[in-house]
């Protein structure tokens, strides 16, 4: 199983209100962190594009996708648990998505060389 700072397959989702930013999360996000996110109706979420939460970082060279401002990732993102059975379902479930938007970002990288 890899790391979760090499992983980040739990951090793909469609939905656009996948990821809730609270007051305690807002408090420790600084500006940078924050402008990751967006607010509806009064609600703040971690904003989601292309099928991924936007902190999530991808490094085609080494394979490794991971979350950009992992200190100050909201508590939703870490109630889920390394190697307990719902990682194991987002892992099985969501490595695809992972798979293809990391082609999809070498393809990228390939193209801007
Ligand atoms: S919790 Fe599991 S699915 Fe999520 S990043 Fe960590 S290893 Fe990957
Ligand atoms: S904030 Fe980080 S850990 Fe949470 S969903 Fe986004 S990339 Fe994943």
């Amino acid at each position: 199983m890899p790391e979760c700072t090499d992983c980040g397959a739990c951090c793909f989702n469609e939905h656009a209100e996948y990821i809730r930013v609270f007051l305690v999360d807002y408090e420790r996000m600084n500006d940078a962190a924050l402008a990751l996110s967006t607010e509806k109706d009064g609600v703040r979420y971690m904003r989601f594009e292309d099928g991924h939460c936007a902190a999530l970082g991808f490094d085609p060279a080494t394979n490794r996708v991971g979350c950009t401002i992992y200190p100050m990732r909201p508590d939703a993102c870490r109630w889920l648990e390394r190697g307990s059975g719902e990682c194991r379902s987002q892992l099985a479930s969501k490595w695809p998505a992972r798979e293809r938007e990391m082609d999809a970002q070498q393809k990228g990288a390939t193209l801007k060389a």
